[in-house]
């Protein structure tokens, strides 16, 4: 019996049914969203305690297998496929709220708990957790990726918002790090080694987190404009007003007609669209609202529309959440490279400008929408994998866009993390001698190099 084989079997025998091997199960836990690859773990592991995960964890330790921690499993850029093999820990059983600290305005939580789960069990403290990846993901999934999403413009990034973490190390040792303190000058900085670590130092299992009031007043609009660049530009002016917008997020014309057609949105255009949102007392969201109003304007804005009501803000907001699966929906199974650049609000205009100029010369209509307060923006481009030039093609513009925000001073990724697909990118980014003070971290931590193998960065 090999070393893995014996693994394998002490875990099957401490786990019982919460360990399978059934090949449905390895497939479901092989890749995130959008990322194609024949890999799967050996096993898949059902735990719901930080004890049984630290068990888990020393087993693999003991026996060198690769351990892939699975949240949600909505990560876009390979950032689940075991490259190795392994066993696949799914935290979804870790399901609970632990602490609400209205007082304080922090939580304490499971990793499991999903952003909407955990805005369910604050619906009636007057709180709410902004941030709000288009998935349903877990929380401790959204640490690990360092996510954002729409709000993050005002509320910041999972950067911002984690006070604290427990996390089994790789040997199965447990630590907490962080606290409930809103500040803290002892020692180093552990919790945010972990946060956007994508699962290679350690495995989350509980998460320390801010909350926030719920504005006194919350108004959404949404604005067309004649071409993308011009919606830029207004986001740019409005972004270096210090308006404190909540949201603010552009579709292009093909994203936009997408949207319409997928959510079944009646009376807008199929033309570069602002959605907007202002929170605060109703004196600010009224000063924001004339100040953006006036800009927007400038920039030849067709029409304000305000959604007013809950279920109006509600239907607009589901609509601009789904738009990666109309976008999806218009080259019906193809595949799609999502990207993801963020460059200096400043560079934002040229750089959407340059990306749709070599997606046309390119042959793409691509959908592009982005969290623009942030300049941050995600260009879907599809693909039909049996299509060789056409797969060359989407490599070659997801290419270019990564050159062109890095020439602009921006990241290859904003939001999504490196996972397999943007490794190449990182010493481009950071240079060599970073990523080789990355690699000396994580050889520190997990010297048999079993969490999450082969991600981020070659060791
Ligand atoms: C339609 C759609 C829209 C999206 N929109 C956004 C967006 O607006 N902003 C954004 O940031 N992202 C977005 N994403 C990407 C995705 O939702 C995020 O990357 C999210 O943070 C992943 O969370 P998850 O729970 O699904 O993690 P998973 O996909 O399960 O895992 C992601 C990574 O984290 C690791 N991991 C998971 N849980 C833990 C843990 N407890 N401890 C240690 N490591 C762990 C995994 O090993 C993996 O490397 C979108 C995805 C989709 C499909």
């Amino acid at each position: 019996m090999t070393t893995s084989n014996q693994g394998l079997t002490a875990l099957k025998a401490v786990f019982g049914d919460r360990y399978s091997d059934n090949a449905n199960m390895r497939q479901e836990h092989s890749t995130g969203e959008g990322y194609i690859s024949d890999a799967m773990p050996e096993a898949v592991l059902m735990l719901d305690t930080t004890e049984a995960v630290a068990t888990a964890v020393g087993i693999c330790s003991e026996y060198s297998i690769p351990v892939i921690p699975f949240g949600a499993g909505t990560s876009l850029e390979g950032h689940l496929v075991p490259v190795n093999g392994g066993v696949s820990i799914d935290l979804t059983g870790m399901d609970q709220v632990l602490e609400i600290n209205v007082e304080d305005f922090d939580v304490k939580l499971q990793a499991g708990v999903t952003r909407e789960a955990l805005n369910y069990e604050l619906k009636t403290s007057g709180l709410f957790f902004p941030l709000d990846p288009g998935a349903n993901a877990s929380l401790g999934g959204m640490a690990s990726t360092r996510a954002s999403g729409t709000n993050a413009v005002r509320y910041g990034t999972m950067k911002e918002v984690v006070l604290g973490l427990t996390v089994v190390t790789p040997n199965g040792d447990v630590i907490e790090t962080g606290g409930r303190a809103r500040k803290s000058a002892a020692g180093y900085d552990l919790t945010h080694l972990y946060v956007g670590a994508e699962g290679t130092l350690g495995i989350i299992t509980e998460l320390r987190l801010r909350i926030f009031p719920v504005p006194e007043q919350i108004r959404s609009a949404v604005c067309g404009f004649a071409t993308v660049n011009d919606a830029a530009q207004c986001v740019i002016e409005c972004m270096q007003l210090a308006v404190p917008m909540a949201r603010i997020e552009l579709l292009n014309s093909c994203q936009m007609g997408a949207c319409i057609e997928y959510s079944k949105l009646q009376d807008f255009t199929a033309q570069p669209t602002l959605f907007m949102e202002f929170h605060g007392s109703k004196a600010s969201v009224d000063e924001q609202i004339e100040l953006v109003e006036s800009v927007a304007q400038e920039y030849g804005a067709q029409g304000f529309r305000w959604a007013e009501t809950l279920e109006q803000r509600n239907q607009l907001w589901t609509a601009r959440h789904k738009a990666y699966f109309a976008g999806m929906a218009l080259n019906p199974g193809a595949s799609v490279i999502s990207t993801d650049v963020c460059v200096p609000i400043s560079k934002l205009a040229d750089c959407i400008e340059l990306a749709e100029a070599k997606a046309l010369e390119l042959g793409f209509n691509c959908p592009l929408v982005g969290h623009v307060g942030d300049g941050n923006f995600h260009l879907l481009i599809p693909f039909y994998p049996d299509n060789q030039a056409q797969v060359l093609a989407a490599k070659e513009l997801s290419h270019h866009l990564v050159q062109l925000a890095l020439a602009l001073q921006g990241t290859c990724t904003g939001e999504h993390g490196i996972g397999l697909r943007k490794m190449d990118y990182l010493i481009e980014e950071h240079g060599a001698k970073a990523v080789q003070t990355m690699a000396v971290i994580k050889r520190a931590l997990d010297p048999k190099n079993i969490m999450n193998p082969g991600k981020i960065f070659e060791l």
